[in-house]
């Protein structure tokens, strides 16, 4: 069956509640589409809000973010159990700004993934390098050691649910987009491993994103490479113009 291509918005920390609302409000009606997956990944004070003003449509609304644990003392973090009960139903998780600015590790982000798949949340799980490793020829190994790492202990089923965004730092908010092929040569790199690891029809499932300076101008090129999903898109979700990254077609 081929996959459905995903275009998800990464706010990150951006746009107060009664903003996203009054934003959601102008581009519902052209992001609603059957056509593609549409997630919005919005702060978490915003997601009761987003889930409200996209009631009716079928776009999904989802975190940036989860603790690995179910409850704690872990003032200022948020559960995956949480999540589910808000039946919010996806959640990024290690994504470049929470590996460099809060050390999130590898590790941490296969346990995050597994307690997500445990609340049947899809995680997005993050994954790039960073210039330096691509100027000294560590792109694959670098990826390759993420993915390794943020898929262990995952059955078959868990990894056809996940979706890999691969998402090069040096493209991720600086203008650089990958080339096409630059793109395409990791992401068919990255399906490879999985399906060394469990099986062509594991591979063929899984749907793997690029993400990295996304417009309206390359999303098309992008998306429409073999091994592409879809895309995770920053900057540009937050713009009007987002729809033709969801219309990429
Ligand atoms: C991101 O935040 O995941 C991202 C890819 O950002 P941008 O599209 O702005 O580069």
């Amino acid at each position: 069956m081929a996959r459905k291509k995903v275009v998800a918005g990464n706010w990150k920390m951006n746009l107060t509640p009664s903003k996203a609302e009054s934003f959601i409000g102008e581009i519902k009606d052209k992001i609603n589409t059957d056509a593609v997956e549409v997630v919005l990944c919005v702060p978490y004070v915003n997601l009761a809000t987003a889930q409200n003003a996209l009631k009716g449509t079928k776009i999904h609304v989802g975190a940036q973010n989860m603790h690995y644990a179910d409850e704690g003392a872990y003032t200022g973090e948020i559960s995956g159990k949480m999540l589910a009960e808000m039946k919010v139903p996806y959640v990024i998780i290690g994504h470049s700004e929470r590996r460099e600015y809060f050390k999130e590790s590898d590790t941490e982000v296969n346990i995050k993934s597994l307690k997500a798949l445990k609340n049947n949340l899809i995680p997005i799980i993050c994954i790039g390098e960073t210039s330096k490793q691509r100027n000294s020829g560590r792109t694959f190994d670098v990826v390759r050691k993420q993915l390794s790492v943020a898929l262990d202990d995952m059955t078959a089923d868990d990894v056809k649910k996940v979706i890999i965004a691969y998402e090069p730092i040096w493209a991720i908010g600086t203008g650089v987009t990958a080339t096409k092929e630059q793109a395409e040569e990791v992401c068919a790199a990255i399906r490879k491993q999985i399906e060394e690891k469990l099986g062509k029809s594991v591979a063929d499932s899984t749907r793997i994103l690029y993400g990295g300076s996304v417009t309206p101008d390359n999303a098309k090129e992008l998306f429409n490479m073999p091994n592409i999903d879809g895309g995770l898109v920053g900057g540009a979700s937050l713009k009007t113009s987002f729809e033709q990254v969801v219309r990429f077609e």
